[in-house]
């Protein structure tokens, strides 16, 4: 069900061993990825989310991505697909073998997880995680990568599974001065009426390509969107509350911190058609 393309272009066998051990992506999560939404064969915001990858390397200070050289080998995980419409398409590019050598690159097709799928139709539960550090570091502590999708992602992984031991099925990170970040895999989205709002990444969250998308589509049928602060006292107020992440799209919190959430009729329909009319 998978379908693996090295960055050089080849196809090879995802069940067989392809990374060394000594690889720093393995041995330190050094390095950075992308997550992308494909239907129907085609690529959901590729453009951004190679800008995306190419930020995060250099935050790393990796080697530039070759952008021409993904661009091919996704296209190769294209067609050697033959599982579902749609596809979870991952991007892996670590700093390679630890005594030296080129960086390693893949492309990883599979399927979207069930759980995700059924995330998007009931939508979830979700609890506040305490993140740890003040918006004010981010600039001050560029070391600690706030903002670049890294490998490093156990954090993230063991907040999803905090928030699942406590009967959530989604987290949502806040900073030490109370203030909303993202979700450990998703950004935050609250609707107003006719306004959309997401948390700046300023304050060290990532820059999601699907609540861009949804905002650029939203803009167009004339609603306001903005990037601010947003605290959890207004997700609660909110007429809606949604965590969008490529796999995810636009999925639905229905309960927060174990209060149920207002249910506006046909609002999480509306910005699913608002994000699917941008493809
Ligand atoms: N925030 C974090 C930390 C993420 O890991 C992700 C995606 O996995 C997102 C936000 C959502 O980004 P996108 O919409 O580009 O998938």
């Amino acid at each position: 069900m998978h379908v693996l393309a090295m960055l050089d272009g080849t196809l090879a066998d995802p069940e067989a061993a392809h990374i060394r051990v000594d690889d720093l992506g393995l041995l330190r999560g050094d390095g950075v990825f992308e997550t992308i939404l494909v239907v129907d064969g085609k690529p959901r915001e590729l453009g951004p989310h190679l800008d995306r990858m190419a930020r995060s390397a250099a935050m790393l200070e990796l080697p530039e991505p070759d952008r021409a050289a993904w661009q091919r080998c996704v296209d190769v995980v294209l067609g050697a697909w033959q599982g579902g419409a749609e596809m979870a398409l991952r991007l892996i590019y670590t700093r390679g073998p630890e005594s030296g050598g080129p960086p390693t690159g893949f492309a990883l097709g599979g399927p979207i997880r069930a759980k995700v799928l059924r995330n998007r139709e009931s939508g979830v539960a979700a609890v506040t995680l305490d993140r740890g550090f003040h918006p004010d570091i981010v600039a001050a502590a560029p070391w600690l990568l706030l903002g670049a999708k890294s490998l490093s992602y156990a954090v993230n992984m063991a907040a999803m599974r905090y928030a699942e031991a406590n009967g959530a099925q989604e987290a949502i990170f806040v900073g030490s001065d109370g203030s909303v970040l993202e979700g450990p895999t998703a950004t935050v989205v609250i609707a107003d009426g006719n306004t959309l709002r997401t948390t700046p990444p300023t304050s060290g969250i990532l820059p999601g390509t699907t609540q861009a998308a949804l905002f650029r589509a939203a803009e167009k049928a004339g609603w306001s969107t903005k990037v601010e602060p947003l605290r959890v006292a207004d997700l609660r107020a909110a007429d809606g509350l949604f965590m969008a992440s490529s796999v995810r799209k636009i999925t639905r919190v229905h309960t927060l911190d174990g209060a149920a959430l207002a249910d506006v009729p046909d609002l999480h329909a509306e910005l699913n058609r608002l994000y699917e009319s941008e493809y």
